[in-house]
């Protein structure tokens, strides 16, 4: 039997369950995945005895680079994103694999980044890891949008001004519980809009969110983070067992959770 899990610091509403569990059953692999969560100040003391007890797990919110120091090398990905997602236990080497879920998430939606300006909105983890997954689709530019700008990002004030070609939020904002908040307001949203080719949203739940919301009646596609969820989790699942899952799992996977996750 082997052993896996979901370390962070609050994981109330995680879907990582359901979909690893579907996963180990669909290649018949003998394991149980787990949600452990850490406060932020222990990490460094829970870490030894947990890698030692699983085969693997994957990190998420406040943990993704606080993990960085205590492995033993990264891989290149994690490496160039500079966020890590998922450990191999027995070697300690952290991983990035949001940044090919993210990858996986715009190709299901048939968005295309090549030779596109892409903004994105947000800093933190999950936007490196877009960044690093657009720059390798070949988008033609990646630029950052953030609340408080700096040389490696505009501000919000700035988007209107700046825009064109895709949107994609990685904040928060717009998460449930607070699923009325938008990160754009709608002064903001009108003034892209008609420079706005396609909206991805890496949140998930909701299914929709009002970034989305607004994108769909606007006529343009529009995607949520539920295929990258997915997508990152089974990335993760062929690093600690060496094989890949096939992609008709994937597709009911998302299917089933696309279902009971409230719009
Ligand atoms: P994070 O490290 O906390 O960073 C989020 C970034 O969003 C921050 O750096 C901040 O950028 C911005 N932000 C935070 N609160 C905000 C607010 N109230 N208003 C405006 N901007 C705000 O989180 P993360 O790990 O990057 O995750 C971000 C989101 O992605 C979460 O909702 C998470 O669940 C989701 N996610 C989804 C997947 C998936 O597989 N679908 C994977 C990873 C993450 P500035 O300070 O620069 O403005």
């Amino acid at each position: 039997m082997l052993h896996f899990a979901l370390i962070g610091e609050k994981l109330g509403h995680s879907l990582s369950v359901p979909i690893h569990t579907a996963i180990h059953r669909a290649l018949g692999v003998s394991a149980d995945y787990r949600l452990i969560e850490i406060p932020a100040p222990q990490l460094i003391t829970e870490f030894p005895p947990l890698a030692a007890k699983l085969d693997g797990f994957n990190v998420t919110i406040p943990y993704k680079r606080a993990v960085i120091p205590l492995l033993s090398r990264l891989d290149p990905t994690a490496s160039a994103v500079g966020a890590v997602n998922t450990v191999r236990c027995r070697d300690a080497v952290g991983f990035n694999t949001d940044a090919a879920g993210f990858a996986a998430m715009l190709d299901a939606a048939g968005i295309d980044a090549r030779q596109r300006n892409c903004f994105v909105l947000g800093t933190g983890g999950a936007a490196l890891a877009v960044r690093y997954a657009l720059t390798r689709l070949g988008a033609a530019s990646v630029t950052f949008v953030s609340r408080r700008p700096d040389p490696r990002a505009i501000g919000y004030d700035e988007l209107p001004e700046r825009f064109s070609g895709l949107l994609i939020n990685a904040t928060p904002v717009g998460m449930f519980p607070n699923e009325a908040d938008c990160p754009l307001d709608e002064g903001h949203w009108r003034s892209i809009a008609p420079r706005c080719e396609a909206v991805a949203d890496v949140i998930y739940r909701p299914r929709e969110t009002v970034l989305l919301r607004r994108a769909k009646a606007a006529g343009m596609p529009a995607a949520n983070g539920l295929r990258m969820l997915v997508s990152q989790a089974a990335e993760a699942e062929r690093i600690w067992l060496n094989r890949g899952v096939p992609q008709e799992c994937l597709d009911k996977i998302c299917e089933e959770l696309d279902t009971c996750v409230p719009i």
